[in-house]
């Protein structure tokens, strides 16, 4: 069976033939292919101006992202085998790692699988799969799935944001086996219950996994203020590595009913849980004159797209401020971003800036990033998104 191709404009291959997976609406000859007689998903092959095959993908006429590469050898096909060998090569990766039954086994364009995600917990795995193309393949990716993990149950999280801009349905069901209302997640000797149904992405963050480890092992003990806490992680692991009492905000109730019992699970002290809106909270603590010897402020993307940028500088220097205000003297404030658009130096910038605002004096002692599990595509700068930053902080 041979492909539909869909040709390049000329000198538009260069970004491709470097690494990258993507090619954008007006890359594309319309001319010679016009995207439109496309349905979305379609399956494509991919060629220079000058018709020289460049791999095999698919496409999506109505999505900024037209064609996503699946593989750079145009004769791929593109079937059960084709999955099998990717997903093997993606556990491989993880093996060194020792977190191939509680981790992210596929991680989209950096697995060179666009659109697709897969996270383990034991038993059970949680999909994302978040592009058209990707779900035509979506029984073949089960089979697979089935074959190299043996799952009691598949869960296919497919209620997230960019199914909407790829036309398609918000769904979580059922993919294979059963699938219980909360897993568990084993981590530094410790256990959290998580949601795969309901909790935010697939249940539990395991890009985070190496600083939990990290807060467990070497953070000053005492009080631990874990802002953004979602089901208890870093507060949790903080509790486990010696601190005496755990503060978390959220604004989901529910997450935090979870953290305490994750606490209890693990024979941990139960923190105070805040619900709440995490700047006001983290004011009225300051404002209350309490302090902590260990400050962790984990919040959303505040830079999600480029014209955000601005905004967001302000939001995470303001949030900086709020929570370097209360660290105690010589205790540490661990802040984290998951905005891809934020450059490293001007995430260092907005964290001096909001410390020296707070009155305070900072040194970073340690910056860190996702876990291996989670590999950057070193043409893709979405790949790379999470950044910590560990400051320890002083009166001036
Ligand atoms: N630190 C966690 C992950 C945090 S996810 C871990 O390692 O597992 C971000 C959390 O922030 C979510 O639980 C969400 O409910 C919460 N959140 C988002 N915006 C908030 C706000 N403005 N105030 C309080 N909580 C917020």
């Amino acid at each position: 069976m041979s492909l539909p191709v869909i040709h390049l404009l000329p000198h538009e291959e260069r970004r491709l033939l470097a690494g990258h997976l993507w090619v954008f609406g007006n890359e594309i000859d319309t001319q010679k292919s016009p995207p439109g007689r496309f349905a979305s998903g379609d399956p494509v092959i991919l060629a220079d101006a000058r018709g020289r095959r460049l791999g095999v993908g698919y496409i999506n006429p109505h999505s900024l992202i037209t064609v996503r590469l699946l593989s750079r050898d145009p004769d791929t096909v593109i079937d059960t085998r084709f999955f099998r060998g990717r997903l093997e090569q993606a556990i491989a990766t993880r093996r060194p790692f020792g977190i191939e039954r509680f981790g992210r086994l596929v991680f989209g364009e950096s697995d060179r699988l666009p659109g697709l995600v897969v996270d383990r917990y034991g038993d059970y795995l949680v999909v994302q799969v978040t592009t058209a193309g990707m779900e035509r393949w979506r029984d073949e990716i089960r089979d697979v799935l089935v074959d190299c993990c043996a799952p009691v149950g598949i869960l296919f999280r497919n209620d997230s944001e960019p199914r909407k801009l790829e036309g398609l349905p918000g769904e979580v069901e059922v993919g294979w086996g059963t699938v219980p209302e909360s897993v568990t997640v084993e981590e530094g000797g410790r256990v959290f219950s998580v949601s795969p149904w309901r909790g935010q992405k697939t249940g539990w963050y395991y890009d985070q996994r190496e600083h939990r480890l990290r807060i467990a092992r070497e953070a000053p003990r005492g009080r631990v203020l874990d802002a953004f806490s979602y089901v208890g992680g870093f507060g949790i692991s903080a509790l486990a590595g010696g601190s005496r009492e755990a503060v978390l905000i959220d604004q989901s109730e529910e997450a935090l009913e979870r953290a305490r019992a994750n606490a209890a699970a693990n024979g941990l002290p139960i923190p105070r849980t805040l619900p709440g809106e995490a700047f006001e909270l983290l004011r009225a603590l300051g404002e209350a004159g309490e302090r902590f010897e260990l400050v962790i402020v984990d919040p959303p993307a505040f830079i999600r797209r480029r014209k955000d940028q601005r905004e967001g500088l302000l939001a995470y220097e303001r949030l900086v401020t709020r929570a370097a205000r209360l660290v105690a003297d010589g205790g540490w404030l661990v802040f984290a971003s998951c905005s891809s658009h934020l450059e490293p130096h001007d995430f260092r910038v907005v964290f001096a800036r909001g410390v020296r605002r707070a009155g305070r004096e900072v040194r970073i002692v340690a910056v860190g990033g996702q876990s291996p599990d989670h590999p950057i595509h070193p043409w893709i700068p979405e790949t790379a998104y999470l950044q910590v930053l560990y400051g320890v902080i002083e009166e001036k």
